[in-house]
């Protein structure tokens, strides 16, 4: 087949799509077919969406009905709902989610199954917010679990690399809605970064820097900050000795390329939903011509990580674009990347040269690995990270469990699940 993920680096080798209209279609499909895997809004970079041979359920045909519970404080989506779908609506109700990723164009169901994130040193990944969901298992049935009801499985649930069944509906923590302005600072040297690292995370409610990691300074500092009702708002001078950016900023904003498909800078308040990600829904984000690897390691080890990269700046620089560090508070879910502890997120955006990227993740991985890291499930890595989860074993048996015959196994799964070689 020639469907391809967002990227255009893995074209899917499922024998079919079929795109179910409704529920009743999409379990059918999937209890008839012997290896099936849903199919969000296909932005992961390798083949963990994908069902060699099989069938791939693309569910953006399904009803997006969006329903908030304004006295439980939760919303509930479908499982082929893009966050950009409902955050308005759901600020127009009085209500936000606590964190966004960088982008609203992703389905809120693929996300969550490959543990992605924001950032924010006190906000956990964006799979954190879920209570429920619906999932349609192996064998057809219709199944829904929440994290009150199942606390024994739920946290093997939600990040489940769609390993477990098709999920066709999630239920949402809500907070109240609330504004945000971001501010961008540039050239912040390295060894205020090493000294400050605390303050600098501290210094907004979501925390990025960027850097290409020649020379002596981080480039950028996004901050976004919440702005309290009533609050007077004052511009700031700077962030310990780095300048406001005098303009909008792009994160590869060194290569050249303009700010119109970011989230609005330079202090202008707005809703939650418009400056948490750093893209617009109406947009291509990011560089669009590109490729994405990411580390998340300890984050009382960020300065240790972040010496390990510089110290591989000449080799890094032929294929990349931008390098975004972000921080993720720690959570209980099985497998996801912040499970145990806060982490620190090294994010790297590649020029999409495949070949190069590859021959570098081994060397980027060997200077990571005395730092336990784990790799983005849904972004290019080379090893297989199953030994970093230390509820990985669980996670294989919940999925045997829901999955006997392996309907769900795929390579990537079992690669990474069942730690088989040559799968
Ligand atoms: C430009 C860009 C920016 C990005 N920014 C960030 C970021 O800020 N933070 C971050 O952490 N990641 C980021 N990512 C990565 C991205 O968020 C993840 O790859 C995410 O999984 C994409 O969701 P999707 O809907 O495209 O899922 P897909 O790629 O379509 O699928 C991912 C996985 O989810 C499973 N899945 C999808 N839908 C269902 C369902 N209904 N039921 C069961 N399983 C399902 C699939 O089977 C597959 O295993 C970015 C990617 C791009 C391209």
């Amino acid at each position: 087949m020639v469907e391809s993920n967002w990227a255009g680096n893995h074209g899917y080798a499922a024998e079919t799509v079929l795109a179910p209209r409704t529920v009743e279609q999409a379990r059918s499909a999937v209890a008839a077919a012997g290896t099936v895997k849903a199919l969000g809004s296909r932005h992961c970079f390798n083949d963990i969406a994908d069902a060699p041979g099989g069938v791939l359920l693309d569910l953006s045909a399904l009803p997006t009905p969006v329903e908030i519970d304004a006295e439980a404080a939760t919303v509930t989506v479908s499982g082929s709902a893009r966050y950009g779908d409902f955050v308005g609506p759901l600020h127009e109700a009085g209500f936000a989610l606590a964190n966004l990723a960088s982008l609203p164009h992703i389905t809120v169901a693929g996300s969550v199954a490959t543990g992605t994130h924001g950032s924010g040193r006190r906000q956990p990944g964006l799979a954190s917010a879920v209570s429920a969901l619906e999932l349609v298992t192996a064998d057809g049935a219709l199944r829904t679990f929440s994290r009150d009801a199942d606390p024994d499985v739920f946290p093997g649930l939600v990040v489940g690399l769609g390993a477990l069944g098709v999920v066709t509906r999630l239920t949402l923590d809500l907070v109240p809605a609330f504004d945000v302005r971001q501010h961008v600072f540039e050239r912040l040297p390295w060894t205020t970064v090493y000294r400050h690292f605390d303050e600098i995370e501290d210094a907004g409610y979501s925390v990025s820097l960027f850097t290409d990691w020649a020379g002596d300074e981080a480039d950028h500092v996004w901050v976004k900050s919440r702005v309290e009702p009533g609050a007077e708002l004052t511009e700031p001078s700077g962030l310990l000795g780095a300048l406001p950016a005098d303009g909008p900023r792009h994160p590869v904003h060194k290569a050249g390329i303009p700010a119109d498909h970011c989230t609005p800078q330079l202090g202008l308040p707005g809703p939650w939903h418009e400056r948490l990600p750093h893209f617009q829904l109406e947009f291509t984000p990011s560089v669009g011509d590109e490729l994405q690897s990411e580390y998340f390691v300890p984050y009382g080890d960020a300065v240790a990580a972040i010496e390990a990269m510089r110290g591989l700046a000449d080799r890094l620089a032929p294929v990349l674009l931008v390098c975004e560090i972000r921080t993720v508070a720690g959570d209980g879910l099985w497998l996801s990347p912040a499970h145990g502890g806060d982490r620190v997120a090294l994010h790297f955006t590649w020029r999409p040269h495949q070949p190069e990227v590859e021959a570098l993740l081994p060397l980027i991985e060997q200077r990571l690995a005395p730092l336990g890291a784990r790799p983005h499930w849904g972004k290019l890595f080379h090893g297989t990270p199953a030994r970093a989860y230390p509820r990985m074993a669980d996670f294989r048996a919940l999925a045997e469990d829901l999955d006997p015959d392996g309907k769900f196994r795929t390579p990537y799964v079992r690669r990474h699940v069942f730690g088989e070689s040559g799968s």
